[in-house]
């Protein structure tokens, strides 16, 4: 019989969220009354804006008609899609991009999930943990993790950097050299960020060790303290060592419509088998140019008004709504007492979980007892037990009734 990828039989099942369902599944078939509030959710809720709404509709009218008709578009993207995103999220910030730059694609977890396969197989892969899984499984996939050991709950051959309330969720630089080093800020879970001079530390390793950063800058829309870099060009020189990957999904509720794009500057390279200097740009160029066949002009479309007046405007309002769910749960829980991170830069607010409870016995709580559902901080991670992820995606309604709730726990 034909043989498998070896490589897969290494990926552990993706026991957190289906472990969520059935717990919660139970409970409700237990207690049919109760009105579960989800807290747990990555996926935005409110609608897309006006702006992109009415550019969608233009688009389709614009292809119902022969003259307007386009069928493929560039793999890369349109002009007008990445003239604006060179124009409103870098030039706009000091940062020069040339169009070939930029890739613009059906989301960011393709993105951060494709672009290991460019690298060699021997590849020494560094993850934050907690993490967002993908990093680790697309390495899983590709031979590059070694085995999984059940009592570290972690892979042999990645190297993981710990972070927890003790560094302030800013992991140390690795214990040994990485080629590949994923760094995600404002960070799910945790919704931390890094100062730009923190962020230059990271800019520094790479130089010096010749590595090369994946810069996961899915929530950049929501940072709001100013000495928050938006991107890690930002930091002298890091166009030679890092690679930046950005979505609309969060920032525009585009976690269905599908579009977002990655930055792979002419400046990084890295060697062939043989020592040859190779250019990262020209690599990816043609694994996209092969593996994929372009985003929809309707959705590249709506992506462009996104950078309109309006839809700044727009997408402004959407992104203070769940930021102000973030405060609300933010100050609600520390006026319990609970220690609590993230919130102020990112939609996901992490918290200490009380009582010395594990991440998996406080989801039970707060479940059984407050009829709320939120993510067990260890399942991003061995670093994540003892800690539990909410995220402000919910309604006002919904947010405000679920801190209250928590608020009469005896907590
Ligand atoms: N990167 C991080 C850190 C995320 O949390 C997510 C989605 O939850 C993604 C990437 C994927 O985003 P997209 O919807 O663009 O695929």
């Amino acid at each position: 019989m034909t043989k498998i990828n070896q490589n897969y039989t290494e990926l552990q099942g993706s026991y957190l969220f289906s472990e969520i369902a059935k717990r919660r599944t139970k409970f409700m078939q237990e207690n049919p009354d109760a009105q579960i509030i989800s807290l747990g959710i990555g996926d935005v809720t409110l609608g897309l804006p006006q702006a992109v709404v009415d550019a969608m509709h233009g688009a389709v009218d614009e292809l119902a008609q022969s003259g307007s008709f386009r069928g493929y578009g560039p793999e890369q993207g349109y002009d007008f899609l990445i003239n604006a995103i060179i124009e409103g999220d870098y030039k706009s910030r000091g940062i020069e991009l040339n169009a070939n730059e930029v890739f613009v694609s059906d989301g960011s977890k393709c993105d951060v999930g494709n672009i290991q396969e460019i690298f060699s197989q021997d590849a020494v892969v560094a993850v934050q943990d907690p993490v967002y899984p993908v990093y680790v499984d697309t390495n899983v996939m590709a031979g590059r993790s070694g085995k999984f050991n059940k009592e570290t709950n972690q892979y042999e051959n990645i190297v993981y950097l710990p972070s927890s309330a003790e560094n302030l969720f800013k992991p140390s630089l690795p214990s040994r050299r990485a080629d590949l080093i994923y760094l995600c800020y404002p960070n799910n879970p945790t919704g931390m960020t890094l100062t730009k001079e923190e962020l230059k530390h990271w800019v520094d390793y790479a130089k010096a060790n010749n590595s090369i950063i994946l810069y996961d800058s899915a929530y950049e829309a929501f940072i709001r303290e100013d000495d928050v870099p938006h991107s890690i060009y930002e930091i002298e020189g890091a166009k030679e060592v890092a690679i930046e990957f950005r979505s609309f999904s969060k920032t525009a509720g585009f976690t269905g419509v599908r579009c977002a794009y990655t930055v792979v500057p002419r400046e990084l390279k890295a060697l062939d088998e043989n020592g040859n200097i190779i250019i990262v740009n020209d690599l990816w160029n043609r694994r996209h140019t092969t593996k994929f066949n372009g985003v929809s002009y309707v959705t590249q479309r709506g992506a462009a008004a996104i950078y309109s007046p309006e839809g700044k405007a727009q997408i402004a309002e959407i992104l203070d709504y769940y930021m102000t769910n973030a405060a609300i749960i933010r100050d609600g829980l520390q006026s319990i007492g609970l220690e609590v991170f993230g919130g102020v830069n990112a939609p996901y607010i992490w918290l200490k979980t009380p009582q010395g409870l594990d991440s998996w016995s406080f989801f039970d709580k707060l479940l059984s007892e407050a009829h709320i559902v939120g993510t067990p901080g260890v399942g991003f991670g061995q670093s994540g037990q003892g800690y539990f992820r909410l995220t402000a995606f919910g309604s006002r309604e919904n947010t405000e009734k679920a801190v209250e709730r928590i608020r009469k726990l005896s907590l």
